[in-house]
Protein backbone atom coordinates (compact mmCIF):
# COMPACT_ATOMS: atom_id res chain seq x y z
CA UNK A 1 0.00 0.00 0.00
CA UNK A 2 0.88 3.78 -0.10
CA UNK A 3 1.89 3.46 3.39
CA UNK A 4 4.24 0.92 3.23
CA UNK A 5 5.42 2.70 0.01
CA UNK A 6 6.03 5.64 2.41
CA UNK A 7 7.74 3.76 5.23
CA UNK A 8 10.56 3.00 3.03
CA UNK A 9 10.67 6.40 2.08
CA UNK A 10 12.09 9.81 -0.23
CA UNK A 11 13.28 12.22 -0.63
CA UNK A 12 13.92 13.20 2.61
CA UNK A 13 14.77 16.71 4.86
CA UNK A 14 17.53 16.84 6.92
CA UNK A 15 17.37 19.02 9.43
CA UNK A 16 20.97 18.96 10.37
CA UNK A 17 22.37 19.94 7.30
CA UNK A 18 20.96 23.97 7.05
CA UNK A 19 20.52 24.57 10.69
CA UNK A 20 19.69 28.14 10.18
CA UNK A 21 17.18 28.51 7.51
CA UNK A 22 14.11 29.97 6.57
CA UNK A 23 13.30 26.24 6.04
CA UNK A 24 13.90 24.89 9.34
CA UNK A 25 12.36 27.19 11.42
CA UNK A 26 8.97 27.02 9.42
CA UNK A 27 9.39 23.35 9.73
CA UNK A 28 10.35 23.70 13.88
CA UNK A 29 6.74 26.00 14.22
CA UNK A 30 5.35 23.73 11.99
CA UNK A 31 6.07 20.86 14.20
CA UNK A 32 5.68 22.45 17.22
CA UNK A 33 1.67 23.24 15.66
CA UNK A 34 1.34 19.70 14.97
CA UNK A 35 2.16 18.62 18.17
CA UNK A 36 -0.34 21.45 19.74
CA UNK A 37 -3.20 20.14 17.48
CA UNK A 38 -2.38 16.81 17.70
CA UNK A 39 -1.40 15.80 14.06
CA UNK A 40 1.24 13.63 15.08
CA UNK A 41 0.33 9.85 15.23
CA UNK A 42 1.64 6.30 16.30
CA UNK A 43 2.19 3.72 14.21
CA UNK A 44 2.66 0.17 15.89
CA UNK A 45 5.27 -2.58 14.59
CA UNK A 46 4.67 -6.27 16.26
CA UNK A 47 7.22 -7.68 18.44
CA UNK A 48 7.30 -11.51 17.83
CA UNK A 49 8.66 -14.56 19.77
CA UNK A 50 10.62 -16.78 18.35
CA UNK A 51 9.81 -19.52 21.29
CA UNK A 52 6.32 -19.12 21.23
CA UNK A 53 5.54 -17.55 17.72
CA UNK A 54 2.97 -15.43 19.90
CA UNK A 55 3.35 -11.43 19.54
CA UNK A 56 4.69 -10.38 23.02
CA UNK A 57 4.65 -6.73 22.06
CA UNK A 58 4.23 -3.19 20.00
CA UNK A 59 6.86 -0.66 19.97
CA UNK A 60 5.37 2.95 19.19
CA UNK A 61 7.04 5.26 16.47
CA UNK A 62 6.07 8.55 15.94
CA UNK A 63 4.96 9.55 12.43
CA UNK A 64 3.95 13.14 11.15
CA UNK A 65 0.81 12.41 8.41
CA UNK A 66 1.41 15.86 6.32
CA UNK A 67 5.22 15.60 6.70
CA UNK A 68 5.26 11.77 5.56
CA UNK A 69 6.82 12.32 2.47
CA UNK A 70 9.72 15.10 3.61
CA UNK A 71 10.54 14.45 7.38
CA UNK A 72 11.68 10.98 8.25
CA UNK A 73 10.42 10.14 11.61
CA UNK A 74 13.98 9.81 13.36
CA UNK A 75 14.37 13.79 11.77
CA UNK A 76 11.22 14.48 13.56
CA UNK A 77 12.87 13.65 16.73
CA UNK A 78 16.22 14.79 16.00
CA UNK A 79 14.64 18.59 15.43
CA UNK A 80 12.50 17.95 18.54
CA UNK A 81 15.41 17.32 20.33
CA UNK A 82 17.10 20.68 18.90
CA UNK A 83 14.42 22.86 19.96
CA UNK A 84 13.07 21.81 22.65
CA UNK A 85 10.22 19.86 21.91
CA UNK A 86 10.93 16.63 22.52
CA UNK A 87 10.31 16.79 25.87
CA UNK A 88 6.28 17.58 25.18
CA UNK A 89 6.54 15.08 22.62
CA UNK A 90 7.80 12.42 24.33
CA UNK A 91 4.90 13.20 26.41
CA UNK A 92 2.87 12.72 23.97
CA UNK A 93 4.19 9.75 22.81
CA UNK A 94 3.88 8.05 25.97
CA UNK A 95 0.10 9.45 26.79
CA UNK A 96 -0.95 8.36 23.10
CA UNK A 97 0.65 4.83 23.80
CA UNK A 98 -1.19 4.21 26.70
CA UNK A 99 -4.40 4.95 25.44
CA UNK A 100 -3.51 2.67 22.35
CA UNK A 101 -2.73 -0.12 24.89
CA UNK A 102 -6.19 1.03 26.21
CA UNK A 103 -8.09 0.63 23.14
CA UNK A 104 -6.16 -2.75 22.03
CA UNK A 105 -7.21 -4.09 25.64
CA UNK A 106 -11.06 -3.03 24.93
CA UNK A 107 -10.34 -5.28 22.02
CA UNK A 108 -9.40 -8.33 23.51
CA UNK A 109 -5.13 -7.80 23.00
CA UNK A 110 -3.13 -7.69 25.93
CA UNK A 111 0.15 -6.33 24.86
CA UNK A 112 3.10 -4.86 26.11
CA UNK A 113 4.16 -1.09 24.41
CA UNK A 114 7.34 0.00 24.05
CA UNK A 115 8.08 3.72 23.55
CA UNK A 116 11.77 4.77 22.32
CA UNK A 117 13.13 7.90 24.88
CA UNK A 118 15.52 10.35 24.27
CA UNK A 119 18.73 11.09 26.45
CA UNK A 120 16.86 14.48 26.89
CA UNK A 121 13.98 12.96 28.74
CA UNK A 122 16.43 11.62 31.32
CA UNK A 123 17.57 14.67 32.04
CA UNK A 124 14.11 16.30 33.23
CA UNK A 125 13.80 15.98 36.74
CA UNK A 126 10.08 15.51 36.98
CA UNK A 127 9.69 12.87 34.24
CA UNK A 128 9.98 9.74 36.61
CA UNK A 129 7.34 11.69 38.52
CA UNK A 130 5.44 12.06 35.10
CA UNK A 131 5.45 8.77 34.15
CA UNK A 132 4.63 7.19 37.56
CA UNK A 133 1.61 9.40 37.40
CA UNK A 134 0.82 8.30 34.03
CA UNK A 135 0.89 4.29 34.51
CA UNK A 136 -1.37 4.97 37.15
CA UNK A 137 -3.60 6.96 35.62
CA UNK A 138 -4.23 4.53 33.11
CA UNK A 139 -3.69 1.60 35.90
CA UNK A 140 -0.44 -0.15 33.55
CA UNK A 141 0.63 -2.82 35.81
CA UNK A 142 4.74 -2.69 36.32
CA UNK A 143 6.61 -4.31 33.04
CA UNK A 144 3.80 -3.46 30.94
CA UNK A 145 5.65 -0.26 29.51
CA UNK A 146 9.14 -0.41 28.09
CA UNK A 147 11.17 2.16 27.46
CA UNK A 148 13.98 2.02 24.36
CA UNK A 149 17.46 3.94 24.57
CA UNK A 150 20.15 3.79 22.15
CA UNK A 151 23.31 3.07 23.94
CA UNK A 152 25.37 5.86 21.78
CA UNK A 153 22.76 8.46 23.14
CA UNK A 154 23.12 7.27 27.18
CA UNK A 155 26.85 7.87 26.07
CA UNK A 156 26.39 11.49 26.24
CA UNK A 157 25.99 12.21 29.52
CA UNK A 158 26.55 8.75 31.75
CA UNK A 159 26.15 9.27 34.91
CA UNK A 160 22.65 11.07 34.80
CA UNK A 161 21.47 8.02 32.30
CA UNK A 162 22.45 5.70 34.71
CA UNK A 163 20.62 7.34 37.60
CA UNK A 164 17.26 8.29 35.62
CA UNK A 165 17.25 4.45 34.11
CA UNK A 166 17.67 3.56 37.71
CA UNK A 167 14.88 5.31 38.82
CA UNK A 168 12.51 4.64 36.34
CA UNK A 169 13.40 0.44 36.26
CA UNK A 170 12.57 0.89 39.81
CA UNK A 171 8.97 2.38 39.19
CA UNK A 172 8.35 -0.80 37.38
CA UNK A 173 9.26 0.35 33.36
CA UNK A 174 11.87 -2.51 31.63
CA UNK A 175 14.60 -1.03 29.92
CA UNK A 176 15.63 -1.94 26.56
CA UNK A 177 18.91 -0.91 25.07
CA UNK A 178 18.16 -0.02 21.50
CA UNK A 179 20.17 0.02 17.84
CA UNK A 180 22.55 -2.34 19.61
CA UNK A 181 25.78 -2.58 17.94
CA UNK A 182 25.54 -0.19 15.50
CA UNK A 183 28.10 2.49 16.74
CA UNK A 184 30.61 2.95 19.87
CA UNK A 185 29.65 0.93 23.07
CA UNK A 186 31.14 0.19 26.10
CA UNK A 187 30.12 -2.90 27.83
CA UNK A 188 31.23 -2.02 31.10
CA UNK A 189 28.63 0.84 30.54
CA UNK A 190 25.84 -1.15 29.63
CA UNK A 191 26.07 -3.86 32.22
CA UNK A 192 25.82 -1.16 34.45
CA UNK A 193 22.21 -0.20 33.28
CA UNK A 194 18.79 -1.77 34.72
CA UNK A 195 18.20 -3.32 30.94
CA UNK A 196 16.70 -6.32 30.56
CA UNK A 197 16.16 -6.36 26.95
CA UNK A 198 19.13 -5.88 23.81
CA UNK A 199 17.97 -4.97 20.99
CA UNK A 200 20.50 -6.30 17.95
CA UNK A 201 21.08 -3.48 15.54
CA UNK A 202 19.04 -3.85 11.75
CA UNK A 203 22.82 -3.10 10.51
CA UNK A 204 23.85 -6.27 11.89
CA UNK A 205 20.93 -8.21 11.32
CA UNK A 206 19.66 -7.25 7.51
CA UNK A 207 23.13 -9.46 5.94
CA UNK A 208 22.71 -12.41 7.98
CA UNK A 209 21.35 -14.81 5.13
CA UNK A 210 24.42 -13.39 2.79
CA UNK A 211 27.28 -12.55 4.94
CA UNK A 212 28.55 -15.60 6.86
CA UNK A 213 30.77 -13.05 8.94
CA UNK A 214 27.55 -11.34 10.10
CA UNK A 215 26.23 -14.88 11.35
CA UNK A 216 29.76 -15.14 13.81
CA UNK A 217 28.43 -11.30 15.52
CA UNK A 218 25.19 -12.15 15.96
CA UNK A 219 25.54 -15.62 17.58
CA UNK A 220 28.46 -13.97 19.83
CA UNK A 221 26.22 -11.18 20.59
CA UNK A 222 23.11 -13.27 21.46
CA UNK A 223 25.64 -15.86 23.89
CA UNK A 224 27.14 -12.88 25.16
CA UNK A 225 23.95 -10.97 25.94
CA UNK A 226 22.31 -14.00 27.35
CA UNK A 227 25.11 -14.84 29.64
CA UNK A 228 24.61 -11.59 30.97
CA UNK A 229 20.58 -11.72 31.59
CA UNK A 230 19.12 -9.88 28.76
CA UNK A 231 16.88 -10.79 26.17
CA UNK A 232 17.17 -10.27 22.75
CA UNK A 233 15.66 -8.98 20.06
CA UNK A 234 16.73 -9.09 16.24
CA UNK A 235 15.53 -5.42 14.47
CA UNK A 236 15.07 -5.26 11.04
CA UNK A 237 13.84 -9.22 10.18
CA UNK A 238 12.73 -8.97 6.55
CA UNK A 239 12.89 -12.60 5.18
CA UNK A 240 12.00 -16.12 6.42
CA UNK A 241 15.17 -17.32 6.33
CA UNK A 242 16.86 -14.43 8.46
CA UNK A 243 13.97 -15.32 10.95
CA UNK A 244 14.77 -19.35 11.09
CA UNK A 245 18.81 -18.50 11.16
CA UNK A 246 18.03 -16.21 14.34
CA UNK A 247 15.58 -19.06 15.97
CA UNK A 248 18.43 -21.72 14.96
CA UNK A 249 20.52 -19.06 17.14
CA UNK A 250 18.62 -18.83 19.78
CA UNK A 251 17.48 -14.90 19.28
CA UNK A 252 14.36 -14.56 21.62
CA UNK A 253 12.33 -11.93 19.35
CA UNK A 254 12.05 -10.62 16.09
CA UNK A 255 10.85 -7.21 14.46
CA UNK A 256 10.66 -6.28 10.97
CA UNK A 257 9.02 -6.17 7.36
CA UNK A 258 8.45 -9.82 7.89
CA UNK A 259 6.19 -9.71 9.98
CA UNK A 260 4.89 -6.05 8.88
CA UNK A 261 6.08 -2.63 8.49
CA UNK A 262 4.79 -0.09 11.41
CA UNK A 263 1.02 0.26 11.13
CA UNK A 264 -1.47 3.08 12.27
CA UNK A 265 -3.64 1.19 14.83
CA UNK A 266 -7.01 0.53 13.21
CA UNK A 267 -4.50 -1.61 10.33
CA UNK A 268 -2.91 -2.78 13.27
CA UNK A 269 -5.50 -4.59 15.01
CA UNK A 270 -6.52 -5.91 11.60
CA UNK A 271 -2.87 -7.24 11.21
CA UNK A 272 -3.17 -9.08 15.09
CA UNK A 273 -6.60 -10.98 14.17
CA UNK A 274 -5.67 -11.89 10.90
CA UNK A 275 -1.88 -13.31 11.73
CA UNK A 276 -1.55 -16.85 11.92
CA UNK A 277 -0.34 -16.59 15.12
CA UNK A 278 -1.79 -17.61 18.76
CA UNK A 279 -2.25 -14.66 20.78
CA UNK A 280 -3.01 -14.06 24.34
CA UNK A 281 -6.25 -13.42 24.45
CA UNK A 282 -8.17 -11.91 27.27
CA UNK A 283 -11.23 -13.14 28.77
P1 LIG B 1 14.21 2.41 16.21
O1 LIG B 1 13.62 2.66 17.55
O2 LIG B 1 15.41 1.55 16.12
O3 LIG B 1 13.02 1.84 15.33
C1 LIG B 1 13.19 0.90 14.31
C2 LIG B 1 13.11 1.56 12.95
O4 LIG B 1 13.33 0.57 11.94
C3 LIG B 1 11.77 2.17 12.64
O5 LIG B 1 12.05 3.29 11.81
C4 LIG B 1 11.07 1.09 11.82
O6 LIG B 1 10.08 1.59 10.96
C5 LIG B 1 12.23 0.54 11.04
N1 LIG B 1 12.06 -0.86 10.67
C6 LIG B 1 11.39 -1.83 11.33
N2 LIG B 1 11.49 -3.01 10.70
C7 LIG B 1 12.26 -2.79 9.62
C8 LIG B 1 12.72 -3.65 8.56
O7 LIG B 1 12.47 -4.85 8.50
N3 LIG B 1 13.50 -3.06 7.59
C9 LIG B 1 13.80 -1.74 7.63
N4 LIG B 1 14.56 -1.25 6.64
N5 LIG B 1 13.38 -0.91 8.60
C10 LIG B 1 12.62 -1.45 9.59
P2 LIG B 1 11.32 4.70 12.06
O8 LIG B 1 9.91 4.49 12.52
O9 LIG B 1 11.58 5.51 10.85
O10 LIG B 1 12.10 5.30 13.30
C11 LIG B 1 13.45 5.60 13.20
C12 LIG B 1 14.01 5.93 14.56
O11 LIG B 1 13.46 7.15 15.04
C13 LIG B 1 13.70 4.90 15.62
O12 LIG B 1 14.60 3.80 15.51
C14 LIG B 1 13.89 5.70 16.88
O13 LIG B 1 15.26 5.80 17.20
C15 LIG B 1 13.40 7.08 16.45
N6 LIG B 1 12.00 7.25 16.89
C16 LIG B 1 10.85 6.88 16.28
N7 LIG B 1 9.78 7.23 17.02
C17 LIG B 1 10.27 7.82 18.14
C18 LIG B 1 9.66 8.42 19.30
O14 LIG B 1 8.44 8.42 19.50
N8 LIG B 1 10.52 8.97 20.22
C19 LIG B 1 11.88 8.94 20.06
N9 LIG B 1 12.65 9.51 21.01
N10 LIG B 1 12.47 8.37 18.99
C20 LIG B 1 11.67 7.83 18.05
MG1 LIG C 1 13.22 1.50 19.11
MG1 LIG D 1 16.43 0.19 16.82
MG1 LIG E 1 17.19 3.15 15.15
Amino acid sequence: SSDHARERGMAYYKPSRDSYSADRLTLVSELRHALQNNDLALFLQPKLSLKTGQVVGLEALIRWPERAQTVRPDEIVILAEQTGLINPLTRWVLEQSLSLRTRLMEHGWELGMSVNISPNNLREPDFPLFVQRLMSRFHTHEGTVTFEVTETSMMQDPANSLTALNSLSAAGIPISIDDFGSGYSSLSYIKQLPASEIKIDRSLVSDLASQSEYRVIVQTTIDMCHSLGYQVVAEGVEDEITAELLRDMGCDMIQGYLLTPPLPFDEMLDWLRDSGSQQRMLG
